[in-house]
């Protein structure tokens, strides 16, 4: 364990007073894992050697899982317990912990045993020799059913191409944050799948750590493999939008706006001359007879231009409404490393 010791004290000065370490466990109907999670972490951090807390965010449940981290927590001093009013999901009991972490550097795993504690020195000797702002999970043997991988499969490698971001499993929970990257993410909906997509956005140094994956001790899954691609999807759409234009939407809905604009005028002020080239040929009649009016093609590019007009509204508007989400929230438009003076 001497590595894992002399790779925490490099990453931040290891001041024993001060919390080093926060563990973030979010728990929805967990009552059969808690209490051996609850060993395999104590037994893994005792040997740190660091000062650490263990944050367990009670997600709503209605099994028990409360009264047994309660019981824990008397045994425990190190542990930390939330409890939420109501099921809250996953991404806000991740954003919870993150609030209230004291750590320098935060850690965050399933409840239900399927990360494995004794991988957590491997992400910190990872962030410390690649000097990185956020090190993933990436599980090797993957205990789910082949259904599920597959699709989590597919769905990891469109979401690399989308955003450009490449990693290879975006679905292990055990991740190892520094404290500033985490406090500084803005978690909703299900956002916790995009963690290192949210971290790329602010300017994080990602890297990944080949980790075991288990299976889960007790329980079930809380998402079904079908039912949560929609979302996954919906959230994806939102998450490249975020991505590539959060903070000028003008860029995206005026450009369709422009195109839309030109073929429609192209399409229209064409058969327009077309009347007026009739006209000049076969005189008043022809004009008056060269119908456009009822032309499918016209329609269209009537269709068109209004439809530009609408899109370059969405673009002001959007403009507006990014306005008032960086001032109003006094959001940060960029994200320093660090100041040298
Ligand atoms: N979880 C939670 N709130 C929810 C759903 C899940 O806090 O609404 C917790 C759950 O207790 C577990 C973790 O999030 O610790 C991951 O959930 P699960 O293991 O069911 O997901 P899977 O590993 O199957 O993707
Ligand atoms: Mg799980």
């Amino acid at each position: 364990m001497d590595t894992e010791i002399h790779a925490l004290s490099t990453i931040i000065n290891s001041n024993t007073k001060t919390c080093v370490l926060s563990i973030v466990v979010p728990v929805y109907n967990e009552v059969g894992n808690l209490e051996s999670l609850h060993e395999e972490l104590v037994a893994v951090l005792s040997h740190l050697n660091v000062s650490y807390e263990i944050i367990f965010i009670d997600d709503g449940s209605t099994d028990g899982s409360f009264e047994i981290l309660q019981q824990i927590r008397t045994k425990d001093t190190h542990v930390i317990l939330i409890q939420f009013r109501r099921n809250f999901g996953q991404t806000a009991a991740f954003a919870a912990g993150f609030d209230y972490a004291s750590g320098e550097l935060i850690v965050t795993l399933d409840a239900d045993g399927q990360n494995n504690p004794k991988d957590i020195p491997l992400l910190i000797e990872k962030m410390d020799s690649e000097d990185c702002d956020l090190v993933l999970g990436w599980r090797m043997n993957r205990q789910e059913p082949l259904i599920r991988r597959i699709l989590s499969s597919i769905a990891n490698r469109i979401i690399s191409r989308s955003t450009n971001v490449y990693v290879h499993d975006r679905g292990c929970s055990l991740k190892l944050f520094k404290k500033d990257l985490a406090k500084s993410i803005r978690l909703y909906g299900q956002l916790h799948r995009y963690l290192p997509e949210l971290a790329t956005m602010i300017g994080a140094r990602v890297a990944e750590v080949p980790t075991i994956d288990r299976k889960r001790r007790s329980g079930k899954s809380k998402y079904g493999s079908i039912s949560r691609t929609p979302r996954v999807v919906l959230d994806l759409m939102t998450i490249f939008f975020f991505l590539i234009y959060s903070t000028s939407p003008m860029r995206l809905f005026g450009g369709v706006a422009l195109v839309g604009f030109f073929t429609g005028s192209v399409i229209s002020g064409g058969l327009v001359l077309a009347k007026i080239y009739n006209g000049i040929i076969n005189g008043w009649i022809g004009f008056h007879t060269y119908e456009i009016g009822n032309r499918p093609l016209f329609l269209l590019g009537i269709f068109l231009v209004m439809l530009s007009v609408q899109f370059f509204m969405m673009g002001l508007i959007g403009e507006m409404i990014v306005r008032v989400y960086y001032e109003a929230g006094n959001k940060p438009i960029y994200h320093v490393r660090q100041v040298i003076k």
